[in-house]
């Protein structure tokens, strides 16, 4: 079952906060989406366990952090230019452009004719001009994946790192994709973010690793707190695979508008550090596009073992932000019955909440309560465990019901019997989020108790 309808959500991440449609005032860019205050927390706190997991908790990955325009000679290498396609239809009643695997009963979505074209093929690069001449030769496309950047940097990399085989290179960023028909909300969009680790491999390892890494994807995303019944694998069929792959295995979670792709690890072989070691030539490539891209660099690995320079194998985790914060926001909406009213409550991992605390002043108009609180927050903001907020609207049951909708794990109130006790047995109210438990804790304590609470989760 889908963890909630995408329409409840749409309406929680708008009313709180998270996201909001791109260019929205002037009527919205489709397949466009910024994110709120809340919301850029949230992605932000995803991407910073990604990277963890890779970068600092491994020895094995550096991280990286390529151009987004990219040459022309690099996507006509890695083989986008000429198939980084879609299949399009057109409809010849109203016009409108369907995807043509998307497409039911070859029916038109908008106006219900049969009559469509036949399918065609869509290059979704982006494409924009660089420098002040607009020709044939000044244009440059943005990137639509963040791993080619990684592929040309590979010696770059090696050279400085002295790196042995198995390693990884490890990327997140914004790649673009001109989809023709962007839907559910941010799952399918046009500029998106991915979470991209390229792991070269020695031939003949590259089976065994590429199994190790969907165990390692999969595990990540339950730490994130996706439940397993809502996961499940697909493995592409030989047919289905994109010109690079040998093998793809996706994860996909069971979104409200069905199972759906989350992640793909693909197996790329040695497609892309061949292809770019290549000459224009040799790939049949006769648009040489700068006179100095002449020279190859050979982007192989002196095997010290053989004495011979060697193509890794490259195993790729491709996980797209947008989806991985859509998913987990699924999966954290509940709606539960409170005595009469049902209470919204956002139950998402506290590494991932946009809020840490919330430091609540009983009331709005007391200068020394609110001076208080200011200073609890202020010691709590400096344990660098993400945002802490001072939440001084005067009504403690709206900061409740707000802070169980953007999923704030504690929600610490300091009250007139703070203000009134010596310090040493000052205390506040702390409530939990899940369970909703009040508790008192000294002001002297709040801090290693803050510390405890994130420490184990
Ligand atoms: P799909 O089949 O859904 O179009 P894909 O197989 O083309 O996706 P990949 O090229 O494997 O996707 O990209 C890696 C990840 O990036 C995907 O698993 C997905 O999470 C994310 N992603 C891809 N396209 C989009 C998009 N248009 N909007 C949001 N996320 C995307």
């Amino acid at each position: 079952m889908p963890a909630t309808s995408m329409q409840d959500l749409v309406a929680l991440c708008k009313r709180r906060g998270f996201i909001f449609q791109g260019s929205e005032i002037y009527g919205g860019l489709q397949g466009v989406y910024d994110y709120g205050p809340m919301g850029v927390e949230l992605k932000n706190n995803l991407k910073a366990a990604w990277w963890r997991s890779m970068v600092y908790e491994r020895d094995d990955i550096e991280g990286f952090d390529a151009a987004i325009l990219t040459h022309r000679m690099v996507l006509q290498h890695s083989g986008h230019e000429a198939t980084f396609v879609d299949p399009l239809v057109d409809c010849k009643n109203c016009k409108s452009r369907w995807r043509a695997d998307h497409v039911k009963d070859n029916t038109c979505e908008k106006c219900g004719s049969k009559d469509l074209t036949e399918p065609r093929p869509f290059n979704m690069m982006f494409k924009t001009t660089v420098g002040p001449v607009a020709d044939a030769d000044s244009f440059a496309y943005l990137r639509p994946e963040t791993a080619q950047g990684i592929f040309t940097n590979f010696k770059n990399v090696l050279d400085t790192t002295n790196r042995k085989l198995p390693f990884g290179i490890a990327q997140i960023g914004k790649s673009f994709r001109n989809e023709i028909t962007p839907r559910n909300f941010i799952f399918r969009v046009r500029e998106l973010e991915i979470m991209e680790m390229e792991y070269f491999v020695r031939p003949g390892e590259d089976e065994a690793a590429h199994e190790q890494w969907i165990n390692t994807r999969l595990n990540w995303w339950l730490d994130q707190g996706l439940s397993r019944e809502n996961l499940d694998f697909h493995q592409h069929p030989k047919a289905d695979l994109s010109h690079y792959a040998k093998a793809t295995t996706d994860i996909m979670y069971r979104f409200p508008h069905g199972l759906e792709e989350l992640e793909g690890i693909a197996n790329r072989s040695d497609f892309d550090l061949g292809s770019h070691s290549k000459k224009p030539e040799e790939l049949g490539l006769v648009a040489k596009v700068l006179p100095n891209t002449d020279s190859v660099t050979k982007l192989t690995y002196r095997d010290l073992d053989s004495n011979q320079d060697i193509v890794p194998f490259v195993i790729e985790p491709a996980a797209g932000v947008d989806r991985g914060v859509l998913a987990v926001l699924c999966e954290a909406y509940t709606e539960e019955a409170v005595g009469d009213s049902t209470r919204i409550v956002l139950k998402i991992k506290p590494h991932l909440a946009p809020i840490k605390a919330a430091v609540i002043p009983l009331a709005r108009n007391k200068p020394e309560l609110v001076a208080l609180a200011q200073q609890i927050k202020n010691s709590l903001q400096k344990l660098g465990l993400g945002r802490v907020l001072l939440e001084n609207t005067g009504n403690i049951g709206k900061a409740y019901r707000r802070h169980d909708e953007i999923g704030t794990p504690l929600c610490i109130t300091v009250d007139f019997e703070t203000l009134e006790q010596p310090a040493a047995t000052a205390s506040v109210t702390v409530r939990n989020r899940d369970t909703m438990a009040q508790e008192r804790v000294l002001v002297t304590e709040l801090a290693s108790y803050f510390q405890e609470f994130y420490s184990q989760t």
